[in-house]
């Protein structure tokens, strides 16, 4: 009989109810299971010593056989610290204690032969260990070493409270004792077989007490793919059950509108890319179950005209179809350029957003609810409770990161049925990630720019060659242009940035001052009402400048707008960059994008910088963002619990991502109850995990 793998921590040998605590608070370890499964970081040579003259100034691990040969205390700010020299038969170094000294003074004696283990610091022309873990050599050498010794995540109060690597190794050495190292297989037979898996067993006992790297990199590939395997049969499971259980409206039929509008109004062909996503989306609408696609397609790519088509197959058969957006100012534009393709076609539609007046609001909503009106384009405003249709088949959520999942359900609720969803974003998510994130979602890639347009130049400049920028923008906006200038907005020091944000208007109307040259600013701080203002001042031209801060990023289109200039730009994250740079570039004119900054620039700051200029692949350039902040960070996905993985990285274990994939889903395939014998072991599992790990609530 195993070990119960759910017995709390407390009751492990070794741990007791304080470093249980500990355990708890900072590494969330509750269980047996839960130790069990903190991975180690990484490994060192616990059989390679050190002689202090080889020591390297990158502060890594190592271990030094040597001898204390006296120590002294050093007044410090704040009490003080005790140092001791340390010897061996090539140099001498510094042992450095902050706490615990008393301790020390009276256990660690000076001529005998030590070997201690830690970090080593460049200090005042020294190296120095602070903390060192230490052991007398005649007692060290009577234990095993391990060519590879497991180092575990930990945290500063761990460390300060005596909780060393150490301990935890020690720690897990006894479940392993108690358990004989004996663990529930989590894996069928076939996939073991398959992919020539090690055992649970095996790779528990690999990760943590590696006996050779071969065996150690086997462990890794069975845990990373044991990981997403069971991710991606959660996910894929949910999306059965949302297809087999939600019913949706059906489009049966492509009718006079969408034919209409595509035989006699389509203003230009369509791209590839384009007529693929329609299919897909005529091919969701067609069956009875409810369609819920994430259209994913960089700015610029034609995402609207897909999104209007969809909406026109709702219209012909009989249903009234929504499109959200995340500001008024995107909601405006949307409504204006779609309100001229539905002219001819005779098709009713509104606009409703926060500042819509109570009287167009009383007669929007009456009309919403007897179907007189077919479109309804708005903001938020359209979730509010008493905005009701008479049968809503379609919804279309643009820049869905700005919505919540919480709001995609609102919409659910408007109907006795659910509309069917489509969600268009210009976040480009690489596949595999979406594909975790959004498993709930089917999802739709518009990959192709339309034909004719320029690439935008663009370049990076320093601020002192601000006066050769002015002049490039004098002589666009001779020729006709207009220009965007956006600072840096960041909630943390909003008022500083709003300062520079000042400081940077100021300056611009002195070198463009009126009449000849006008200009518009946006910022979060204004009135709603005012922002529509100056806003609509530039898309009409009235202005040639628009000095603004992020609030301008997502979606707004003016052709003629041909330079963005983006200060501070090193403050910006890559997908923010692009979504920005795409503001421009619209219009038949070659555009520019600017890249203003400082002379002081980190590492990842001039990868950023770098990668804009090289690229204006919006993939391409959410892969290198990815790299550079790691998924958590990555826009709209910060909520997701799916990415807190244990031992799998999305990014670099892509390929196992996509195997587990593969194999989740051909074995739903085949037994989507998993009722089959040899599915039992993932049945238990999966149950078991649904159980003690709640991961799974962040999906949805
Ligand atoms: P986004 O995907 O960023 O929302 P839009 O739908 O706003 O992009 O389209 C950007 C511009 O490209 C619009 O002016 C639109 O009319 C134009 N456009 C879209 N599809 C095509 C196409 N197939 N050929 C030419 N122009 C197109
Ligand atoms: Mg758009």
């Amino acid at each position: 009989m195993s070990v119960n793998l759910q017995t709390p921590i407390d009751y492990l040998k070794g741990v007791g109810p304080s470093r249980a605590d500990l355990l708890r608070s900072e590494l969330g370890i509750q269980t047996y299971q839960d130790l069990l499964n903190l991975f180690p970081n990484r490994y060192i040579d616990r059989t390679r010593y050190y002689k202090i003259n080889e020591l390297q100034r990158n502060s890594a691990e190592v271990q030094i056989v040597g001898k204390i040969t006296g120590f002294r205390e050093v007044a410090q700010k704040r009490g003080k610290r005790l140092v001791a020299d340390f010897r061996d038969d090539t140099g001498i170094m510094e042992l450095v204690w902050f706490r615990g000294q008393k301790w020390i003074r009276e256990q660690v004696k000076t001529g005998q032969t030590y070997v201690i283990f830690g970090k080593t610091n460049w200090f005042g022309g020294k190296f120095s260990m602070p903390h060192p873990e230490m052991e007398l050599q005649k007692e060290h050498e009577a234990n095993l070493r391990s060519a590879m010794q497991a180092i575990y995540p930990s945290t500063e109060k761990l460390a300060n409270r005596g909780i060393t690597n150490r301990i935890v190794t020690k720690i897990m050495q006894q479940l392993f004792l108690e358990s004989k190292g004996r663990f529930v297989e989590t894996l069928p037979d076939s996939v073991m077989k398959d992919l020539k898996l090690v055992s649970k067993s095996e790779a528990i006992f690999n990760i943590h007490f590696p006996k050779t790297p071969e065996l150690l990199a086997k462990a890794q590939f069975r845990l990373k793919f044991e990981e997403l395997f069971y991710i991606q049969l959660q996910l894929i499971i949910k999306n059965l059950i949302h297809k087999s259980k939600i019913k949706g409206f059906t489009f049966d039929k492509v009718g006079p509108y969408f034919n209409r509008f595509y035989k006699e109004h389509l203003p230009f062909d369509l791209t590839q890319a384009q007529k693929r996503v329609l299919k897909e989306i005529r091919h969701d609408l067609g069956t009875n179950a409810q369609m819920n696609r994430l259209l994913q397609g960089d700015v610029g790519s034609g995402k609207t005209i897909v999104a209007f088509m969809s909406m026109l197959m709702g219209l012909d058969n009989d249903f009234q179809c929504c499109l959200m957006a995340p500001t008024a100012i995107l909601s405006v534009q949307h409504y204006q350029g779609l309100k001229e393709l539905c002219e001819p076609l005779g098709i009713s539609i509104a606009l409703l957003t926060g500042s819509t007046k109570t009287s167009e609001r009383k007669i929007i909503h009456e009309n919403l609810e007897n179907g007189n009106l077919q479109i309804l384009i708005g903001t938020h405003a359209v979730l509010e409770d008493k905005v009701k249709f008479k049968n809503l088949g379609l919804a279309i959520i643009d820049e869905q990161h700005r919505f919540g999942v919480a709001q995609r359900s609102k919409l659910w609720r408007k109907n006795n049925l659910p509309p069917n969803v489509l969600v268009m974003t210009a976040t480009p998510i690489p596949r595999t990630l979406a594909m975790s994130v959004y498993g709930d979602l089917d999802i739709s890639i518009i990959d192709e720019l339309p034909a004719g347009r320029k690439p935008i130049k663009t370049v990076h400049r320093f601020d002192n060659n601000r006066l050769k920028v002015f002049k490039f923008i004098k002589d666009e906006i001779a020729l006709g242009r207009q220009i965007y200038v956006v600072y840096p907005l960041i909630q943390e020091s909003e008022n500083m940035d709003y300062k520079d944000l000042m400081d940077g208007y100021e300056s611009i109307s002195r070198e463009f001052p009126m009449p000849k040259y006008q200009i518009s600013i946006v910022h979060g701080k204004m009135k709603p009402a005012d922002k529509d203002y100056e806003m609509e001042r530039f898309v009409k031209g009235e202005t040639q400048i628009m000095v603004a801060t992020t609030v301008i990023e997502v979606g707004v289109n003016v052709p003629n707008a041909s330079v963005m200039v983006i200060e501070s730009s090193e403050r910006f994250g890559l997908s923010q960059l692009h979504q920005l740079r795409g503001r421009v570039g619209r219009g038949a004119e070659q555009s520019y994008c600017i890249l203003m900054t400082s002379r002081k620039l980190s590492e990842d700051s001039k990868t950023r910088l770098q990668t804009m200029v090289r690229s204006s692949d919006g993939f391409e350039i959410a892969e290198v963002d990815l790299k550079l902040r790691g998924p958590g960070d990555l826009m709209g996905t910060q909520q997701s619990g799916v990415l807190n993985l244990r031992i799998a990285d999305v990014v670099k274990d892509k390929d196992i991502l996509q195997e587990a994939r593969h194999y989740a889903k051909n074995i739903l395939n085949k037994d989507p109850s998993l009722a089959a014998p040899e599915h039992q072991v993932i049945l238990n599992t999966y149950r078991q995990m649904s159980k003690y790990r709640n991961i799974w609530n962040y999906i949805s």
